[in-house]
């Protein structure tokens, strides 16, 4: 667990049992649906190359990816498990993926053609699963294209469909009626596709009730202790930390400006910390802030300290007015992402989501994996 050499500026802990412990509440809670996990852009961050092999220990079979990179590591790692291409497949990588076994999400009549060709080319069926559009109007078969492929009996011959899924727009907010109308939307598209099991929720849409969960969810974010869902919390625990350290406290007078483009003047005799954090980390510059204005927050032991000025590269000012003297020196902890600075208040902060914080989390920094239980 410990890293061999000095840790120079920040580090980020990563819990992979409060991964693994976090799927299998989300496994409870949908009770026999099967929990699935969305492993893209390197499992949100925090490294794909640990955290499938934890949620395999923690009995996950089934793998979600983006791209075909990502598909490649995950059924390297995944072992038995089944990997799903959300991406799909293009001209370029579709005899690879068939290679490879794992199973592209098709979302386009062109799509399912070429993977219909692979399977002829192979003389034997590939494994698919398909995507209709519900309503998000990003990736998906239309209303339309399901009905024309309808009109053909052999419209997915050769194609063995394991799963037929959709994907909700608004499924954070328990009260925005689209929830139901892209459901309703999705039972439709469900009949005019081969029988498969059929999956709608991700993290946000799993928390909708049972109406959702189907016969599979896919969850990320909240596997990564995100809470974007607006209604109950979802039962799950934190699983990232990033801390950097003080490298400097100043004193500054009234009327002393700090940062590039001098954007915050001290209104009074304060003392500020300079951190060894910046945009070159994963700290939004959006989360920069003139005088007078509230944006990103870091934490001092426990206590929240404001991020002053411009976010530069490699380095922020912080006031650190409401910290007790006693942690106040060269090499104090400051806490970036954690128990007082949550992801989606860091978000908030930089105008973004967590998600993005998460996905951002710069390579520079140390990383920590802590693991007691050997998968
Ligand atoms: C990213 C993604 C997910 C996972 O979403 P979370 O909100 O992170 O749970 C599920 N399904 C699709 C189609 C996705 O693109």
């Amino acid at each position: 667990m410990a890293t061999e050499r000095p840790v120079s500026s920040g580090i980020i802990t990563i819990d992979l049992d409060a991964i693994a412990r976090n799927w299998q509440s989300l496994q409870t809670l949908v009770g026999s649906s099967t929990c699935a996990a969305v492993v893209k852009a390197d499992a949100y961050g925090l490294g794909a190359e640990r955290v499938i092999p934890a949620l395999v220990g923690a009995g996950c079979r089934n793998f979600f990816v983006a791209t075909f990179n990502e598909a490649e590591q995950a059924a390297r790692l995944s072992a038995d498990g089944r990997v799903f291409l959300l991406n799909g497949i293009m001209d370029d990588n579709a005899q690879a993926a068939a290679d490879l076994g794992v199973i592209p999400v098709l979302s386009t009549p062109e799509e399912i053609s070429l993977w219909r060709a692979c399977a002829e080319r192979r003389g034997a069926k590939l494994r698919a699963a398909i995507q209709i559009d519900s309503g998000l109007n990003r990736l998906g078969l239309s209303p339309e294209d399901l009905q024309a492929l309808s009109r053909h009996d052999d419209a997915f011959a050769g194609l063995d469909v394991v799963l037929v899924m959709s994907h909700l727009a608004s499924a954070d907010n328990p009260d925005a009626p689209e929830n139901m109308q892209q459901r309703l939307s999705f039972l439709d598209g469900l009949k005019r596709c081969p029988a498969a099991p059929a999956s709608l929720a991700a993290s946000d849409g799993l928390m909708l009730g049972p109406d959702y969960h189907f016969d599979l969810v896919r969850p990320g974010y909240a596997l990564y202790g995100g809470q974007a869902f607006q209604g109950r919390p979802t039962p799950v625990e934190s699983v990232v930390t990033a801390t950097s350290k003080i490298m400097q406290l100043r004193r500054l007078k009234q009327g002393d400006r700090v940062g590039y483009s001098h954007t915050f003047c001290a209104k009074s005799a304060m003392t500020i910390a300079i951190v060894a954090a910046g945009y070159g980390d994963g700290v939004s510059r959006a989360a920069s802030a003139s005088t007078g204005e509230a944006r990103g927050q870091v934490a001092v032991a426990g206590q929240l300290a404001p991020i002053i000025g411009r976010v530069s590269m490699d380095l922020i000012a912080i006031d650190v007015s409401q910290v007790p003297a006693q942690y106040l020196t060269r090499g104090s902890v400051v806490e970036l992402i954690g128990p007082a600075v949550s992801l989606e208040a860091a978000g908030r902060a930089a105008g973004t989501i967590g998600y993005e914080i998460l996905t951002r989390l710069s390579p520079r920094f140390d990383r920590i994996y802590v693991q007691q239980s050997e998968t």
